[in-house]
Formats: C-alpha cells, structure tokens, sequence
C-alpha cells in the first residue's frame, strides 16, 4: 500500500499522488519552460503562458486546502515542487509563492466569509497576489512600518508605501501590513495584516530593477486614501497583524529553503557535466583533484539542504512550531546556492561568465536566497533564540 502524506489541517495525498504530481511538473518544466527561460530572463519579460499554465497545474492553490478548491498538499511534497522549478528557473516559483503566504494568512487567520470568499479565488489563480510587508525604512524590523490604517465608519483609510513588492504589478490584491495603533506597546501589537485588492487609492510607485530574480515584476506600491472595507482586516481584530504576517513566513522560508536546494542543484548538475566534457593538460577537468574537491563539497551541500528541508517541512505539516527548524533550512541551503553558484562559475571559466548559459543566472539569483523571507542573519539569531527556549538550563 501507498505511503499516506497528511498536511498541517490533516488533509491527505499518497505517495504515488506525489509522484504523479511531481513527473507532471518534470513533463510541463522540460516541454514548455526549459528552452524559453534565456530569453525571458534576458528581456525580463513576465511569463504569462507560464502563468497560465500553472493556473492549470494548480499551483496558485498548490497549498490551500481542498475544501477550498486547492491541492491541499503537504509542505514537504510543495518543497519539492519548488525544487524542481527553481533547477529550471527560480524566479517562477516566486509567483506562485508570495501568493501562497497570503493565501496561507488567510486560511490560518482569516473569518470564515474570508475564508469562503478568497481561498477558492486564490486556488485558481483568479485572484492572485503578495505580501505586502517592506517599506522604504524598514524590512527586517517590520515593527516600524509607518502605512497607517484609521477607522472611518465602516471602512478603513489607509495612506504609506511599500516596496520591494514581488508581483506587486501582475498580481490584482495583497496582503498588507499597516499600523492601526500608533501608541500600542509592545509595538507589534498595534499593527493589523488586510487583504487589500486593487483600486482607486492603490497604485504601483515603479517596477524596481535587479540583478536577477528576472522576469517576475518587484515595485513600489503607493497607498493614497485607500479606502477599504473594515471586513477585509484579516480574522476581523486589530492588533494581530504582525503575528498573521510572521506566522505565514514558517512556509515562505521552506519554500526559500526549497528554491536554494533548486538553485544548489541545478549549479552541481551543469558543473558535474561540463566537468567531463572541457579537457585541460589532456583530459577532463574532473580528472583534476582541485575540481573534484569543489564536486564533493557541492554534492554534500545539496545533500545535506534537501535534508534540512525535508525535516522543516515534516515539523510543519505536524503542526509544530517549526521557526528554528525552517530557519535552519532557509539558512544553509541558501548560503549552499549562494556557494555552489560560485564554484560553478568557475569550473566553467569564461563561459560562466557568458549570459549564453544558464550559470551567470544561478550566480545572481543565489544571494536573493539569503536575504528574502528574514536575512541571514535574522536566521541565525531566531536558531539560537530558539535553541535556549528549547534546552533551559
Ligand atoms: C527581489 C526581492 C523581492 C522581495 N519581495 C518582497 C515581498 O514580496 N514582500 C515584502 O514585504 N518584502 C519583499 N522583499 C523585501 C525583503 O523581505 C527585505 O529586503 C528583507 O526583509 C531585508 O530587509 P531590508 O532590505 O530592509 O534590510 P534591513 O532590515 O535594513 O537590514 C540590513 C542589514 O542589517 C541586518 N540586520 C538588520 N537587523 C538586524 C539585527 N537585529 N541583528 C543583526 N543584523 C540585523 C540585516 O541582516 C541586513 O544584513 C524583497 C526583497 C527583494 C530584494
């Protein structure tokens, strides 16, 4: 019999379901994405027949629950999804999974007529969107924002900027992070998460240029007398909107965990390829020990990610708190991509450094890894924080 995987709400797939569901993902990568990536890349052109597609696929619900329409599936079969994506391209998996943290904020937190209005528009991709958390001061220390919320009958008003926005511009709604109490202390309890859809008030400032993550849109947006409805304030209470947005992030760094094993993989494949085919001094670089030595650290550094990774997303799907564990998953196989990028580049010499081959990419996408969804070094301090709470002396 089939080996049952079972979600944080207890919803079910067996391991050939995965199986199926991933060799459908392979099938779509390699047919449709594979050939077409350099050249989106290179225009950073947004993939709209990708997107359709993955409408199709089911990404956009790949992680909201059945009953809502999604696939319900568990963290660790979606880390594996955004795997194999990231191996092919790592910037697709950043559309469907801004919007998958909202979409999770929602499910978690949200009122039941949330709940019943949004999620089965979310799982199909009708409505598809973002977190809107950063601000131009402030992006590790959320408690600072100052997009403030006040009340006015039955709807909220709300004036500030965000920025750094992924799918701040193809996507129609986001989940946004506002202060509703400027005076409340501890300072986190006067901040409040909306499901903000767009409209008179809300406008994107610009699209931000980068040196990688291409083809998906990054912007400014620019919130100006917004006016939104007080239903849409996420679980319907002030003052939670700090904890709605962090509790979401538990998947959004599994999930940059995953994109870094895709990104450390697909940087092992090519250099374990092209290792065997350039010679130098009359045979093949991978002859040579100093190249081996970079193969073997590379493979032990993919290794030890997808471990890492497995065992953040198992600890989710429990329904454990899992801060430390996803912590540790985002951290080193970020830092792992960040790594295997680099000794690929140069075991391909020159043509590492040629925008006519996929390596260059992997070697501006890697440090994004590293700073998205809490930085390194926040990493580091919630492991140890977490560690002392967990072993008191
Ligand atoms: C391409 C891209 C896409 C993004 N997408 C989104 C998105 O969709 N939604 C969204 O809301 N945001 C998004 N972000 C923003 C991202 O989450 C922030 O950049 C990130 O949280 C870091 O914030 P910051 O850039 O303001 O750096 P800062 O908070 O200013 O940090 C600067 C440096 O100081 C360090 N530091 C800060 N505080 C401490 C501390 N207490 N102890 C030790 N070190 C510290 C940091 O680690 C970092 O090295 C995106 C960013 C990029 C580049």
């Amino acid at each position: 019999m089939s080996e049952i995987l079972t979600n944080r709400s207890g919803e079910t797939i067996t391991r050939e379901d995965e199986q199926q569901l991933l060799d459908g993902v392979q099938r779509w990568l390699d047919r449709e994405v594979a050939d077409k990536v350099l050249a989106l890349e290179h225009a950073d052109e947004y993939p709209h027949e990708m997107v359709a597609q993955m409408k199709e696929l089911g990404l956009f619900g790949a992680t909201i629950g059945q009953e809502y329409g999604g696939l319900g599936l568990p963290a660790g079969t979606y880390a594996k999804i955004v795997t194999a994506v990231s191996e092919v391209w790592m910037s697709l998996s950043g559309i469907f999974n801004s919007h998958l943290i909202m979409s999770a904020a929602v499910e978690r937190f949200g009122t039941e007529a949330q709940k019943h209005h949004y999620l089965p528009r979310f799982a199909t991709g009708e409505i598809r969107g973002a977190l809107a958390l950063t601000e131009p001061n402030c992006g590790t220390d959320l408690q600072a924002i100052r997009t403030r919320a006040v009340r006015d009958g039955d709807d909220y008003v709300i004036n500030g900027t965000k920025t750094w926005i992924s799918n701040g511009i193809e996507g129609n709604c986001v989940a946004l992070l506002v202060k509703t109490d400027l005076e409340a202390q501890p300072r986190h309890k006067g901040t409040s998460l909306f499901i903000a859809e767009k409209g008179p008030g809300f406008t994107v400032g610009r699209k931000l240029e980068k040196l990688g993550y291409k083809g998906i849109d990054s912007a400014e947006l620019v919130f100006e007398d917004y006016r939104i409805p007080a239903d849409r304030l996420i679980g319907g209470a002030e003052g939670s909107g700090f904890r709605h947005a962090v509790g979401g992030l538990e998947l959004g760094r599994i999930n940059v965990a995953a994109r870094g094993v895709g990104i450390a993989n697909a940087s092992l494949k090519a250099a374990t390829a092209y290792s065997q085919v350039r010679e130098t001094m009359g045979k093949p670089i991978c002859q040579h020990q100093a190249i081996q030595l970079k193969l073997g650290d590379m493979a032990t550094r993919c290794e030890a990610s997808r471990l890492l990774v497995e065992a953040a997303a198992k600890a989710y799907d429990r329904g454990e708190r899992c801060d430390m564990e996803a912590g540790m998953a985002k951290l080193f196989s970020s830092e792992s991509a960040l790594e295997n990028a680099t000794e690929c580049l140069r075991i391909h010499g020159a043509y590492g450094y040629s925008k006519e081959f996929h390596v260059e990419r992997y070697y501006r996408d890697a440090p994004l890894m590293c700073i998205g969804e809490g930085t390194n070094e926040m990493q580091r301090i919630i492991i140890a924080r977490q560690l002392i709470e967990r072993n008191p002396a």
